[in-house]
């Protein structure tokens, strides 16, 4: 078991078994958006959903030891650990962390995340022979969280899932 704060705050909670990230931007300035992923299977296939996943043995019960982990495997973004208080927590030093249920989900504020690379890398993986937990995502886009629609572009059979759905009607950007 790891030693952070906010990971025995969570296991004292009785926080579930599952994690999940967001990755919010005030897109070119202005727009408050947030990443989301097309899943390829499972129980939200074909709809836009946060990056999310369970913890794993070897994270060893620390939840953000695998939001970390599952950021890199579905979204294809690493945050150095120099990096992360920086992302993931607010002016007082407290992780961002909103509970749908029982899953805590990591929210932090990023600057400057570029599409184009992820989604090449997520091809990448996609069409290379790899483990699953690499190969989870279609594509991930911006998704505006005031009028719930993508950034720039037509998706066609564009769906946000209600996992994401709930955690956007619980995200109050005044507060990040
Ligand atoms: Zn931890």
């Amino acid at each position: 078991m790891c030693n952070h704060r906010t990971c025995k705050n969570l296991r004292s909670r009785g926080a579930g078994r599952g994690v999940g990230v967001v990755v919010f931007e005030m897109y070119k300035g202005a727009t408050p958006v947030i990443l989301l992923g097309n899943e390829r299977g499972g129980q939200y296939q074909g709809e836009m959903n946060l990056c999310a996943g369970k913890l794993e043995p070897h994270d060893k019960g620390c939840y953000i030891v695998a939001a970390m982990r599952e950021l890199s495997e579905e979204f294809k973004i690493n945050v150095p650990f120099s990096n992360f208080d920086n992302i993931f927590k607010n002016s007082k030093g407290r992780v961002r962390i909103i509970m749908l249920g029982k899953t805590p989900v990591l929210v932090g504020v990023f600057h400057g995340i570029s599409r184009t690379p992820l989604n090449q890398e997520i091809s990448r993986c996609n069409s290379t022979p790899g483990p699953h937990s690499q190969r989870e995502m279609n594509f991930v886009n911006w998704i505006n969280i005031q009028t719930r629609a993508p950034i720039d572009t037509q998706l066609p059979n564009f769906k946000i899932s209600s996992f994401a759905q709930s955690l956007i009607s619980k995200l109050d950007i005044s507060r990040l």
